[in-house]
């Protein structure tokens, strides 16, 4: 084989978690090649829709908090340099759960109890709301007594898009080479380092950073094609019958586990623009599919269920009206963490995912990381806690 090209980190996929690193690799310096079969940000895989939830006090597991609060200063730093674009709106979030039962989210259990102690450990400014209080004071939700919620002013939305395009934008303006609309079809030992095969040229280089999503699986194969999964997930938009209700001045970024079930839950939005419809959205865990075969169609019966479902009896104000739908994926882990690893046989290629839902708000922080991973400086990040064969 004999590599064209030569760099110093190539990353394969430049979604959330590849736009991130491309730019911090290329801030320091480096010399970074970029590989995207798409052009982001584009809605094939994981990273559109508008708008994602960011919350300070994480219920999946402690380790994650350091991650989203230096994430959240990334973005401030980041916007600033995107010429006034908005990529973060802080909204205030509130996580609401039965009490005493019910409400698990992205594999833990007790959900809402798990966020306020994290809340309260990590001295993140919060408040404990119960019962008719959650409904007195956020009258969208209705509730029926027995609710826990915690409510934290500095949660709100990130602008997936926006962000993907601007860490981009600033990776270019440092020297990346982006490849966009080229397919990365193999990765191979090369002396030291690795090459990497793509539908147009070979590139060689001393690490490599795959960061390709829901492709994953077939990409690198072996355990991670046994352990990862991807799902099909929809997402819809109401119109809301009372929009002053859902004004993001009034409307917090809400996620309710109102079941026992992984999948008794919805999450939503407030509206983006004035007059404009409500994001709202559940989550299944029971369908896989394949990135390449993704069923994009939602019917007006997908669209009912869901309203019946999660919607009915607990969003005041909403009508059943669905005026808009996508589809996107979820790479999940088997509990439900991210995974981020070696390859199972090129000791320099590290791979980025699965984040099971809920990547999007740390991965600005874990872009920063991974660049200083691959450029040999220290991390802060416990990254066996996301090994690939964790217990
Ligand atoms: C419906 C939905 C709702 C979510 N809600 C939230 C939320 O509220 N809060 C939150 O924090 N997170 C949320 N998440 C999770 C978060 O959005 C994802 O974890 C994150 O966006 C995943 O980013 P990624 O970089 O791994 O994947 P992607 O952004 O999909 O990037 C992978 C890239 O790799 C490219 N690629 C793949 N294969 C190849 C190849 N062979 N050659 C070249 N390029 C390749 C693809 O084109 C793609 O651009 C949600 C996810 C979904 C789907």
């Amino acid at each position: 084989m004999n590599p064209t090209e030569t760099a110093d980190a190539i990353v394969i996929g430049l979604g959330a978690f590849g736009s991130a690193t491309a730019w911090q690799l290329a801030r320091r310096g480096a010399r970074v090649v970029g590989i995207d079969r798409f052009t982001p940000p584009h809605p094939h895989g994981s990273t559109h829709g508008e708008t994602r939830i960011t919350r300070l006090a994480v219920g999946e597991g402690a380790v994650y908090v350091p991650l989203v609060k230096r994430s959240h200063e990334i973005w401030a730093e980041l916007e600033a340099m995107a010429n006034g674009r908005s990529l973060h709106l802080r909204t205030g979030g509130i996580v609401i759960g039965a009490a005493g039962g019910g409400g698990q989210l992205h594999g833990k259990a007790d959900f809402v109890q798990r966020t306020i102690d994290l809340g309260r450990a990590y001295g993140i400014p919060h408040e404990v709301l119960r019962g008719q209080d959650i409904t007195r004071r956020f009258p969208q939700f209705v509730t029926s007594g027995d609710e826990l919620a915690y409510y934290e002013p500095d949660s709100g939305v990130l602008r997936p898009e926006a962000c993907v395009a601007a860490q981009l934008e600033e990776a270019r303006r440092h020297g990346a080479d982006l490849r966009l609309g080229e397919t990365v079809l193999a990765l191979e030992r090369s002396g030291s380092g690795v090459s990497v095969r793509t539908d147009r040229a070979t590139y060689a280089a001393a690490q490599v950073i795959v960061t390709a999503g829901a492709w994953i699986p077939g990409l690198v194969g072996g355990e991670y094609a046994s352990r990862l999964k991807v799902m099909r997930q929809v997402l819809l938009w109401f119109r809301p019958s009372e929009p002053a209700l859902y004004e993001s001045r009034h409307c917090p970024v809400f996620i309710w586990t109102h079941g026992a079930g992984d999948e008794d839950m919805l999450y939503g939005f407030p509206m983006m623009v004035a007059q404009g419809d409500v994001k709202v959205a559940a989550e299944q865990f029971r369908d896989t599919t394949d990135p390449d075969r993704v069923d994009r169609t939602v019917t007006q019966a997908d669209q009912r269920a869901v309203f019946d479902a999660h919607i009915a009896g607990r969003l005041r104000g909403m009508s059943a009206e669905c005026t808009r739908t996508a589809t996107c994926l979820y790479t999940v882990s088997p509990d439900g963490g991210f995974v981020i690893d070696r390859h199972p046989t090129l000791e320099n290629v590290t791979v980025v995912s699965a984040c099971s839902g809920h990547g999007f708000k740390h991965s600005a922080a874990l872009g920063e990381q991974l660049a200083l991973r691959a450029l040999g400086e220290g991390t802060s990040v416990d990254w066996q806690a996301f090994g690939l064969t964790r217990p």
